[in-house]
């Protein structure tokens, strides 16, 4: 089975050190990126990762700015997107999911569920097709 290819947004380099950590040893193929330009051109090019973890925060880049991006690449229909992010407020979660992300997961990275969740979202793949929600 080939490795699953997962794409890491993310511009603090503790948290990008710790997620490739942890997602190398359950066996993905980890690529990186560490801010929005290097974002857009991993995305640009004709291997896509299998799925994203997208810092919302990135330097001077609302992260759902990129997902958007994505989003309108008719290509990346099915692509599973999980946004990081520090400060999951109320509403939070509604705001990703409109903006084309999938799920979130929360900074500080939790070691213990980290690697779990992001091959359940692998797993279910992309929550919206064609504009319907699945149930
Ligand atoms: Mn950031």
């Amino acid at each position: 089975m080939p490795a699953r290819v997962v794409l890491i947004v993310e511009d603090n380099e503790q948290n990008m050190e710790l997620a490739s950590y942890l997602l190398e040893e359950a066996g993905f193929e980890v690529r990186k990126a560490g801010d929005a330009a290097e974002a857009r051109r991993a995305l640009a090019g004709g291997e896509r990762p299998d799925i994203v973890l997208m810092d919302m925060n990135l330097a001077g880049v609302d992260g759902l700015a990129i997902v958007g991006e994505l989003r309108r690449n008719p290509t990346n229909a099915a692509l599973p997107v999980l946004a990081l992010t520090a400060h999951a407020m109320r509403g939070d979660r509604e705001r990703f999911l409109e903006g084309g992300c999938d799920g979130y997961l929360a900074k500080p990275i939790d070691v213990k569920t980290f690697v779990r969740d992001v091959e359940a979202a692998l797993r279910e793949g992309r929550h919206v097709r064609g504009g319907e929600e699945r149930s």
